[in-house]
């Protein structure tokens, strides 16, 4: 086995937690010891870091969302207070916010387990349009390329002309940056008329930053025959999950702990319901803990064929502002957009309601033509399957009564 793949990613759940409890208890006898905003979020929430049940007390902080750490910054510039101010940083990111990252050090194995898991290694060269730029991207993504071993061609930002001929001339066999960058150079080649896939080495992709679409995955993969992998992050945290060959989610790092929780109370939600991604990475120069990304997700905790052992989470369902809650369960747009996928003559509407202290789901149906029963019990059932809750009412509407107007979630619900 060699590094990036290591060890950790096999351990068993209990060892994985043991090892982790040991780190976020360091973390938190460092942080209430070196930072005065940490130690208070601390003693809130009546924590002793010596006698920190791991994962249990995690729910006892409260998450902290973007905002709270732009407010925290802009009032105590550059870490908002949550740093110990005599660690030695390599570099300061800047992102939009603006947010300031103190990048600990180039020892850091950023990256690394995601182009590990994606099969990249020494002899590799890889094209890095990740932008360089202020940005933590370019940077920690080149690192995690170094760290396998690849040759890395910081081509950053450079323009579309600009990477083709970076391509041709130097011929590197992994892309590394976005989904829409790619298809956007691919597209350039061809009015230069290259062929993209045969005149070119590029023979695998890895993505950050956007969705992969499935039909942009299956033209790279099948037109182009490029292997895509996905990876996972934030800036505030770095990287947390990333795709291995069996591209089913995405294995959770081993340096940081992610929950799955509900926004509305910090409380995680069981394995397989939709919640917030929620983000602690272990180290004692940042004590940023459960970072609330604003990502909604679930947790797979079945284990994968490649043997790694991580939990994954199952790709981005959508925002936490744009889902409804029924039933205690989250319902995304995404979700009920990839239901729909199954039934491409109708259009869907959801309405939620409360009779009795109870949440009623009304499901709205615009049909081309009449169902029948047999199919109308397969919708039911393909919409539980795709979005946790069931249906309590279904309305099917003639396909004319539905445009681009009518909005897919409606929460007619009026709480105190
Ligand atoms: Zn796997």
């Amino acid at each position: 086995m060699s590094a990036y793949f290591d060890e950790n990613e096999t351990q068993s759940t209990e060892e994985r937690l043991a090892r982790q409890g040991r780190r976020m208890r360091r973390m938190l006898r460092e942080g209430s010891r070196k930072s005065k905003r940490f130690k208070a979020i601390l003693d809130d929430a009546g924590i002793d870091p010596n006698a920190f049940r791991f994962p249990e007390d995690m729910e006892k902080m409260p998450v902290i969302s973007r905002e709270k750490l732009v407010e925290w910054e802009l009032a105590e510039p550059p870490y908002g207070g949550l740093d110990d101010p005599d660690a030695e940083i390599d570099r300061i990111f800047i992102s939009p916010g603006p947010v300031y990252e103190p990048h600990l050090s180039e020892d850091d194995p950023l990256w690394a387990r995601a182009y590990k898991a994606a099969g990249i290694r020494k002899g590799d060269i890889a094209l890095n349009a990740f932008s360089y730029h202020m940005v933590a991207a370019g940077l920690t993504f080149h690192n995690g390329l170094r760290k396998v071993g690849a040759t890395v061609i910081p081509s950053g930002a450079a323009g579309r002309e600009q990477q083709v001929q970076l391509i041709r001339d130097l011929k590197p066999t992994v892309f590394s940056g976005t989904p829409s960058f790619l298809m956007s150079i691919i597209e350039k080649a061809e009015e230069l008329n290259f062929q993209f896939g045969t005149d070119f080495r590029i023979q695998k992709a890895c993505f950050a930053a956007e969705p992969l679409l499935p039909n942009v995955r299956e033209t790279l993969e099948k037109k182009y025959g490029i292997d895509t992998y996905t990876m996972y992050g934030a800036t505030e945290v770095g990287d947390i999950g990333f795709e291995c060959r069996e591209k089913r989610g995405w294995h959770l790092c081993e340096e940081v702990y992610v929950e799955i929780v509900d926004p509305a109370t910090g409380l995680t939600v069981a394995p397989g319901e939709l919640g917030e991604i929620v983000v602690t990475r272990f180290n004692s120069v940042f004590f940023l803990v459960r970072f609330g990304t604003g990502d909604l997700s679930r947790l797979i905790a079945e284990p994968c064929p490649c043997g790694r052992t991580s939990y994954r989470i199952d790709g981005i369902a959508g925002r936490v502002g744009e889902a409804v809650k029924v039933r205690g369960l989250f319902v995304a747009p995404s979700q009920l957009r990839a239901l729909m996928k199954a039934w491409p003559e109708n259009a869907l509407q959801i309405v939620v309601d409360r009779k009795d202290d109870k949440d009623v789901l009304t499901a709205r149906l615009f049909c081309a033509t009449p169902l029948s029963d047999a199919l109308t019990e397969k919708f039911r059932k393909n919409f539980r399957e795709t979005c946790t809750v069931g249906i309590d009412r279904l309305e099917l509407v003639d396909r004319k009564e539905w445009d681009i107007q009518t909005p897919l979630i409606v929460d007619q619900r009026k709480w105190g």
